[in-house]
């Protein structure tokens, strides 16, 4: 098969990785892609949401299959050119896309569908809203809704934090109680009515160790998350992605792609709190460095609709991502310093490291984004795919680079 990945993130590396081994693999191009997929990839210079450009490229070049990692190109509806062009892909239409894209459309569905999820309501009225938290009280969420919701969202300990919140954030709102336990994140392959569990996950989005500072793209994961094993794992994507499917499906939009449900394990059971319609970054490598099986097969039959008789199969290990930032991310990273070290540090028994923000300067590489690597890590044990990271970033050679020193601690 001739396929076309999109993206150029350590999690387009480590799904361009797993892509490299299949037999079913002729050729494999990455728009745009980076010098770590150089490997396994011819690049092509198209950016990742350049929608038409993509098709364009993938007609002229009789690819068989679009992969798209990120979800900029399926909410601006990669997916339906693709449709439209006779080409498969493996995400979702635009429609489907905004599950993401919308918090109040996921509340709908979810309604829709009888999903745990906390009770909401949506407000395009300032005054409704605040009447609304004064009524409830604290602790609640307030969330921006809409197309430029971005990252607005507050979980208010007081009423007076959410009157703040409220205005803060303008119209229209999601407005949601407070659930309390521990965040997941699952993932699986979702095509129709058919869901195959990836796996699950835990992310660390703040900068600084102790989940303190900014909030980035993510600084690390470990995969599974304690005590949530996969048993734990089916039950969840029984209650909150396959009933979402079904309901997609009646909508007349079925979802086909990846799916990404951020749950909170309460304790009455796991309740939704989100859904991304891609892996996330860097959870993807964290789970797909124990891929068993051959992921071609599984994306062109989730792209067909035909995931029934689809087989995703992982190892019993624990894994890690720890991302090696550049000093100054998130707000002013530090381009241009020269990195050595990669494959000193893919010689620890384990060890996968993804590029993302590099790039090749008269052939040396060097730093050119804010999430530069991700170091990935698999074994027998949480505790030694965790030693087995850190001294893997230990030997990656870059006077900038910066990490959290307590993920999966
Ligand atoms: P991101 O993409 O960074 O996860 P987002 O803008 O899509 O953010 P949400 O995922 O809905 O927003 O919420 C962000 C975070 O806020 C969640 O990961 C969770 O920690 C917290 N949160 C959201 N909703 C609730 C809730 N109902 N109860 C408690 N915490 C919540």
């Amino acid at each position: 098969m001739r396929v076309l990945l999109v993206g150029s993130g350590g999690r387009e590396h480590a799904l361009a990785t797993c892509l490299a081994r299949s037999p079913h693999l002729t050729t494999l191009y990455a728009a745009p892609g980076n010098p770590g997929m150089a490997a396994h990839a011819t690049l092509v210079p198209i950016k990742a949401d350049d929608v038409q450009a993509l098709v364009a490229f993938a007609k002229s070049e009789n690819i068989d299959l679009i992969v798209p990692g990120p979800e900029a190109p399926l909410v601006v509806g990669l997916a339906d050119a693709c449709v439209a062009a006779g080409i498969p892909c493996a995400g979702p239409s635009q429609a489907a896309a905004q599950l993401e894209g919308s918090k109040a459309f996921t509340k709908d569905v979810a309604d829709a569908a009888g999903i745990p999820t906390a009770a909401w309501e949506r407000f395009e009225d300032e005054a409704a809203a605040l009447a609304y938290v004064q009524r409830k009280g604290a602790p609640i969420v307030v969330k921006a809704d809409g197309l430029a919701a971005g990252k607005g969202v507050v979980v208010a300990q007081s009423v007076n934090e959410a009157e703040e919140a409220i205005k803060k954030l303008g119209m229209p709102l999601v407005i949601e109680d407070c659930l309390v336990g521990r965040e997941v994140s699952l993932f699986a392959f979702c095509s129709d009515d058919d869901a195959v569990l990836i796996g699950a996950a835990r992310d660390h989005k703040r900068l600084g160790d102790g989940d303190t500072g900014p909030n980035t793209g993510g600084m690390g994961a470990i995969a599974p998350p304690p005590a949530f094993d996969r048993a734990a794992q089916e039950h969840a994507l029984d209650l909150t992605v396959r009933p979402m499917l079904r309901e997609m499906t009646r909508r007349g939009t079925p979802f086909r792609g990846v799916i990404f449900a951020g749950l909170m394990l309460t304790e009455t059971g796991p309740s939704l709190i989100e859904y991304n319609v891609r892996f996330g970054d860097p959870e993807a490598q964290a789970l797909l460095i124990r891929l068993e099986s051959d992921l071609l097969p599984v994306l062109a039959a989730l792209a067909e609709g035909k995931l029934d008789n689809a087989e995703a199969r992982f190892t019993d290990e624990a894994s890690i991502s720890l991302v090696l930032a550049a000093d100054g991310y998130p707000d002013a990273p530090k381009k241009g310093g020269a990195i050595r070290g990669i494959e000193n540090a893919e010689s620890v028994e384990g060890v996968s490291v993804f590029h993302a923000g590099t790039a090749l300067e008269n052939g040396a590489l060097v730093a050119n984004g804010g999430r530069v690597l991700t170091i990935s890590a698999r074994a027998a044990t949480a505790e030694e795919a965790r030693k087995h990271a850190y001294e893997a970033a230990d030997k990656i050679e870059w006077s900038d680079k910066i990490f959290r020193t307590d993920i999966g601690l």
